[in-house]
Order: C-alpha cells, then structure tokens, then sequence
C-alpha cells in the first residue's frame, strides 16, 4: 500500500465528472487500498479518487465512534454509488474537505438516504443511511460530479485545520 497525495483547489479534475469503475481488477484493489490508507493518514472522514488526482466514480469513507459502541467505526467503499431515495427533510451542518484547505462551512444537506453502488469486490450493496454518515456520502458524491462543499454551502468561513480534521471529506 502507498500514500498518495491528496489533490486542492483549483486542481481541474476536482471539476470533472467522473468516469464510471469498470474493472474491478488487482490496479482497483490497489488504488482502493491506496485511499483508505490516504484516507486515515491525512487524517479524514471521506476520500472520492478525484480527490487524488483519478477521475472515477469512486469514494471510500470511514466514520465512528470507538468510544461509542452505537455507532462502530466502519469502513465502506462505493464504486458507482447511487442516491435512490432522499429524505425531503434537511438539515445543515459544518462540513470541511481535505482538498479545500483551511476552510469549513454550513452546508444543507438531505438527513437521511437510500443509497447503492458496488464495493470494493464488485458486489452491488445498497445501505440505509441517517445522520452524519448520510452527509459524508452526499459530500463524496458530489465529489464525482466535480461539486465542493462551498458550491453549497450557506456561509464559508476560515478554519484551522486542527478545527476540521473531525469532518473533513
Ligand atoms: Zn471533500
């Protein structure tokens, strides 16, 4: 496994739709491997492989809680992903990204979601989700359609990176 460098603004393929995964072959599992180690090591919440300089449809994203055993840290991969269903009610919350250094803002964002998409196997998997896990993946989504955080947000403001390693995407 090896550490690659997490890509900023205004780095142009932050900005591109992304390619759909069609191979799931042993580059795949690499680059895979490659995300959740970059992923921790910034460390981070969320990492979509635009955020690395690849543009594919494909995001990792680990969050929990070790203290907490209600919420268990866990690892997802989603290759593909898709929003089937949308809560109609939204919340907003501080949301920050390891490609958009030093800045936090309030973003409105659907509370909870039925999503699908394909591991890290090729194997379709479909997930209920609620709650902060719900925005982190509607952050890494719109990763892959080449959208930021402050695209959406409600008010932007400076923060130091010690202030966002919490919710950083
Ligand atoms: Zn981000």
């Amino acid at each position: 496994m090896a550490l690659r460098k997490i890509v900023s603004v205004p780095e142009p393929v932050l900005r591109r739709k992304a390619h759909k995964v069609t191979d799931f072959n042993k580059d795949f599992q690499t680059l895979v491997n490659d995300m959740v180690e970059t992923l921790r090591d910034a460390p981070g919440v969320g990492l979509a492989a635009p955020q690395i300089g690849i543009s594919l449809r494909l995001f990792v994203m680990e969050f929990g809680d070790e203290e907490d055993e209600n919420i268990p840290k866990k690892l997802y991969v989603f290759a593909n992903p898709e929003i089937i269903q949308a809560s109609e009610e939204k919340v907003i919350g501080t949301e920050a990204c390891l490609s958009v250094p030093d800045l936090a803002g309030d973003v409105e964002r659907h509370t909870w979601l039925v999503v699908k998409g394909q591991n890290k196997q090729g194997k379709v998997v479909k997930y209920r989700f609620e709650g902060w896990i719900a925005r982190i993946f509607q952050h890494e989504y719109d990763h892959l359609d080449g959208i930021l955080f402050t695209d959406k947000a409600e008010k932007v403001w400076q923060s130091r990176p010690e202030e966002t390693e919490e919710i950083r995407d």
